[in-house]
Order: C-alpha cells, then structure tokens, then sequence
C-alpha cells in the first residue's frame, strides 16, 4: 500500500509499504481523510520522537476494511473514527481513569503507524462508529474531543465572559464549545485576518487583531477582565498574556502546545491575590462521545475551517504549507 512514511527527522517519501494485517482485537480502516496537525509536524521535526521510521496521522476517518479475530459488533464497511490514545487500561493512572496519563500509553500516528497511509491498523476498543456523519465533518472529532476535554477540565460557568487567544482550527473549536457551553460572549484574537472573519461569522462577539492596541481594546470590552482566558496558540508570550486579562477569580485554560523547555514569567501573589485557577489540558480523555453529538447535531460547525485538501501522493506538499504558511491555511487535509 501507499504511504507517507518519516523515515528520520527532516526525511519523508511517500511510498509502498507491506499493508498492516489486523492482530487479534484490530480492525483495518481505509482512509477517507486525515487532518494535519501541529503533533504530525513535531514528529517530523523530531521533536516528538517515539522512533523512526514511523507513518504519522492520527485524525483520521475511514471505513473498516478488514475485522481481526474476536472483534465484536463492528463490520466491514463500516464508517468510523478512532480515538488514536491506546490505554493500558491497568496502570496507576488508568486505574485514576486518568488514561491520557497511561505509563504505557501508545498513540496511533505517533508512537505507532498511523493513517497518512491507504490503511491503517486500529484496536477494536478504540473504534466509534460514526453511521452516516460525512468523513469532512468527522475527521474534526479528534480535535473537537480535545476541546471538549480541556473544558471539562476548565469548566466554563453560564455567563462567562470567555478571551480566546488564536483563530486557527483549534481556537475556533474552543470557541463554539465554549459558547455552548454556558459563555455568555465569547473574545478571540488573532494575527491572521481571514481567521477573524470567520471567527465572527461563527459567533465571536469580537474578533480582533493580535498585536499593538490589543490590550486596550480587550479591556474596553471586559473593563474587569474575562472569567476565562484560553490560549490557543502555543506561543510562550500569549500564553504569558493570559494572565493580564483574567478577571479576579477567573480561570487560565493553557490549551495550545508550547515548546517543552519554555518558561513564562507570572506573578504568585497574583494567582493568590486574585483567586485565579490555572488549568493544563493533554490531548483527550475518554471524550469522543461529545465530540460526536456536537458535531452530529451542528451545534459546532467545521466545514470553513478546512481551507486546503492534498491527495496521499502530494503528502510532502501538504507539510511543506503547513511548515511555511506561506499562504493562510486553516485544517489542512489529506485524501486517499
Ligand atoms: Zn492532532
Ligand atoms: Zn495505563
């Protein structure tokens, strides 16, 4: 079969490789489409480095092809979803229901091969089904899964005034959930204009540029700061800003991925002073399901954040934008 293989750092070829056969309990999904993401980026830069070579993607839709031994209740042909986290399932933080935690966690796409290929190998245990969703609207679940974790761990309250630092594909997920919900408005920013409009279009009550004059203009809308910050961004001094714009009492939500060894600087005695919670959020936990019936309901809407689609064959192209931006991108995804 064909497939996009990283074979060290830096080194991709798109090319045959012997098609994964279903050990007892995995299914074989065909791929229909696979979103890039910023995780597929770091592993080919090395920086998330679980060994070579390895076939990332890890949101990814398809149908089931093939049905390994003692694999109940799912059929070829079925239309599905995985949830790329695998879980021991019996470790210390398994055991806590902590399975994003798992001290022998495995991830489709990252630490095994993944769905930037015409098949992939999934456990049963990890596959949803997702009937009839179209594959464009789907292939968001694992994303949108995410968001729905981070905010049962942050846990917006009815009425909230919600900042969201970053209008990419992730900010603009947060931002629909969030409103949903309970947020009463909902804030964001970004650098990149195309993502402002759509952010209104998709119900910011303001979408504003990063940059000089932010501050200003945040605090004019929310003269005593936002019940919740969220960065989306993963820059290291956003993050830092969400800080100065949480109101007393209010909630941080760091959602965006910063680089592993950065440091922001932040006041103690304000974090005391204030009463302010600050939240991490890894990847999911068990969150699919609402995932599914957010989108299956139209409650979050997906189909303007795809801005660009690349067949397997022009994989390297797809990175090489996702890597430059030498154009505005939102999801970028990628077809048989
Ligand atoms: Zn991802
Ligand atoms: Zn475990």
């Amino acid at each position: 079969m064909k497939a996009a293989v990283i074979d060290a750092p830096g080194k991709l070829a798109v090319r045959d490789v012997p098609s994964p056969v279903p050990a007892p309990g995995e299914v074989i999904v065909s791929l229909a489409l696979g979103g890039l993401c910023g995780t597929d980026l770091h592993i080919f830069a090395g920086e998330l480095n679980y060994g070579y070579p390895i076939i990332a993607g890890h949101e990814v839709v398809g149908t089931i092809a093939e049905i390994g031994e003692g694999v109940f209740d799912l059929d070829v042909g079925m239309r599905v979803a995985f949830d790329p986290n695998i879980a021991c399932g019996s470790c210390h933080y398994c055991q806590k229901m902590r399975f994003n935690h798992c001290l022998h966690w495995e991830g489709i796409g990252v630490t095994r091969d993944g769905g930037f290929a015409e098949r992939v190998a999934v456990p049963a245990s990890v596959i949803y089904p997702i009937g009839n969703m179209p594959f464009d609207q789907a292939v968001f679940i694992e994303p949108l899964s995410c968001v729905v974790y981070g905010l049962q761990r942050a846990t917006p309250s009815l009425g909230d005034k919600v900042l969201i630092l970053g209008a990419g594909p992730i900010g603009l997920l947060l931002m629909q959930s969030v409103r949903r919900a309970g947020a009463a408005s909902v804030v964001i920013t970004d650098v990149q204009r195309d993502r402002l409009d759509l952010a209104s279009r998709l119900g910011a009550e303001a979408a504003m540029q990063a940059g000089d004059g932010q501050r200003d203009a945040l605090f004019d809308l929310a003269p005593y700061g936002y019940d919740m910050v969220i960065d989306a961004t993963g820059a290291p001094a956003v993050a830092a800003s969400a800080f100065d714009y949480v109101t007393r009492g209010g909630k941080v939500l760091l959602f965006g991925v910063c680089p592993e060894d950065a440091t922001i600087p932040f006041s103690p005695f304000k974090i005391y002073r204030h009463d302010i919670s600050v939240y991490g959020s890894f990847a999911l936990n068990k969150s699919f399901g609402p995932a599914i019936e957010l989108l299956k309901s139209g409650a979050v809407q997906v189909g303007d954040l795809i801005s660009h689609r690349f067949s397997l064959d022009r994989f390297p192209a797809a990175l090489e934008l996702a890597l430059s931006r030498s154009e505005p991108t939102m999801k970028i995804l990628i077809e048989p």
